[in-house]
């Protein structure tokens, strides 16, 4: 298996995140507290999700351990299943990548405690080298850190990540306001992580498409190492610019975040409309957060290029019984069609 960089030093890398929020949706994972239990749970399916995120497209399979960490567990009151939620979620993916000869990728993520010059900061350091440890201790060829809207706190996962020798794919989640909560601006986040040695730094989560695009374009012109982009797959605004903020007129202005963003949810047209944007950028590492279903990965991999094994499948509207083309269609069918 080729390493990242020299994957991304020959085309578009795709990696399909978004594990907590389609578990969620299917029913194995609380919306609320967000702990991925379900790889103890129902292993069954998170090893099929990440079947169907390869089959779609994904050249990388991220280990399920986002929110599985000490700070988080804690939240549940069960810091004793940290281990083994570690341990399953890396042998899960383990297995998927191997088998598909794809990257393997331990993830680490916003701890929610971290704030500079407090206590919380060597905690925090902790909490990362035990989880990059467990990730390098499997086989990762790679660890994710991401949704951090802290740069301090980004700086740490990428040391420790150094620390074990992985190359780093570093991303900050952008929120309504555009700057991290340390005061500097996302390019500027992105540009000191690859001062400190990320192999690709980029935005994820937080930002649909129409409003990562233009804070992207920052980003690329800031840096010049590989670049990431995984937007949630909600229809964000500029006077909503962020799932957070979405208030759905349909529902008396109601927060539409966490569990009630369906009415938001972008066509695979529009993540595809989007993976081609940020190729034109020179965005070369792809995906989709928060959302994510197979057929929004398909359409960024197809975007780039790629034919997955889903592409077998991808629409073809010649044969469709009333709008196909095709000379077998009946014609009343379609002139009947021309009316619906
Ligand atoms: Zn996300």
């Amino acid at each position: 298996m080729p390493e990242l960089s020299e994957m991304l030093a020959h085309g578009p890398v795709i990696c399909a995140e978004g594990y907590l929020f389609e578990c969620e949706r299917r029913g194995y994972l609380q919306a609320g507290a967000f702990v991925p239990e379900v790889v103890l749970d129902h292993p069954e399916v998170v090893e099929g999700l990440h079947r169907e995120f390869v089959h779609a497209g994904s050249d990388v399979v991220e280990a399920f351990t986002y929110y599985g960490h000490r700070q988080k567990l804690r939240v549940i009151g069960k810091e004793g299943i940290l281990e083994p939620l570690n341990q399953q979620a890396l042998t899960l993916a383990a297995r998927v990548a191997r088998e598909t000869g794809t990257l393997l990728a331990g993830n680490v993520c916003n701890t929610n405690v971290y704030e500079p010059g407090t206590p919380a900061v060597p905690e925090v350091r902790a909490a990362f080298e035990e989880q990059v440890n467990w990730a390098a201790e499997a086989g990762a060829d790679l660890v994710i850190a991401e949704t951090f809207s802290w740069l301090g706190e980004a700086l740490l996962a990428l040391e420790t990540i150094q620390a074990a020798g992985l190359p780093a794919v570093v991303t900050f989640a952008v929120h309504k306001d555009g700057a991290m909560r340390d005061g500097v601006s996302p390019e500027e986040a992105c540009r000191r992580a690859e001062q400190a040695g990320a192999t690709v730094v980029g935005l994820n989560c937080i930002r649909g498409p129409r409003t990562m695009l233009p804070v992207l374009e920052r980003v690329r012109e800031a840096v010049s190492c590989e670049v990431a982009a995984l937007p949630v797959p909600y229809r964000t605004t500029e006077a909503e610019p962020t799932m957070q903020s979405l208030r759905d007129p349909g529902r008396n202005g109601e927060q539409a975040f966490p569990t009630a963003l369906d009415p938001y949810t972008c066509t695979r047209q529009e993540l595809g409309e989007f993976a081609a944007e940020a190729l034109a950028l020179g965005v070369r590492y792809l995906g989709v957060c928060c959302g994510a279903g197979p057929h929004h990965i398909r359409a960024v991999a197809e975007a780039a290029g790629k034919v997955p094994p889903a592409s077998r499948y991808s629409p073809d509207m010649t044969k469709h019984s009333f709008l196909g083309s095709d000379p077998l269609i009946a014609r009343a069918y379609q002139e009947y069609a021309s009316n619906l």
